[in-house]
This record gives C-alpha cells, sequence and structure tokens, in this order.
C-alpha cells in the first residue's frame, strides 16, 4: 500500500511574502497581475539590479543576483 507523505500545505499560489520573494519567481506565479499595485511598490524607485535577468528593485532581496544601480 502506497503511503503519501503529507506535504503541509505547501502551495506555490497564494500567501507569498513579496518582501522575500524574487521578482522572477513572483512573476512566474503571475504575482504582478494579482497584484499589480503592491508589485510597483515593490520595483518603484530601484536601488539595485538584477546582473542575471537584468530586473531592477527597490529591494535587493527580490533578485536572484543584485547589483548595486548607480
Ligand atoms: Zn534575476
Amino acid at each position: 500500500m502506497a503511503t503519501v507523505l503529507p506535504i503541509a500545505n505547501h502551495t506555490f499560489t497564494e500567501e507569498r511574502n513579496p518582501e522575500v520573494e524574487r521578482l522572477c519567481f513572483l512573476q512566474y506565479e503571475g504575482y504582478h497581475l494579482k497584484h499589480p499595485n503592491a508589485y510597483r511598490q515593490l520595483v518603484n524607485e530601484p536601488a539595485a539590479v538584477c546582473d542575471r535577468c537584468g530586473r531592477t528593485a527597490r529591494n535587493r532581496t527580490n533578485l536572484c543576483d543584485p547589483t548595486h544601480l548607480g
């Protein structure tokens, strides 16, 4: 009899904390479409740019390979 291990409520769609998630991931999930105003807050007045994907963000923790802007 197969046993399915309970994976504790591991959802990839809701209840994200955008402050600690990378923009690549948020965009992949469509966060910018579901929460456009919140997403704008993350990219407004960017302080860092990602060397890997070229995205910019106000908080460097939102980037996968952040470099200080300016
Ligand atoms: Zn990136």
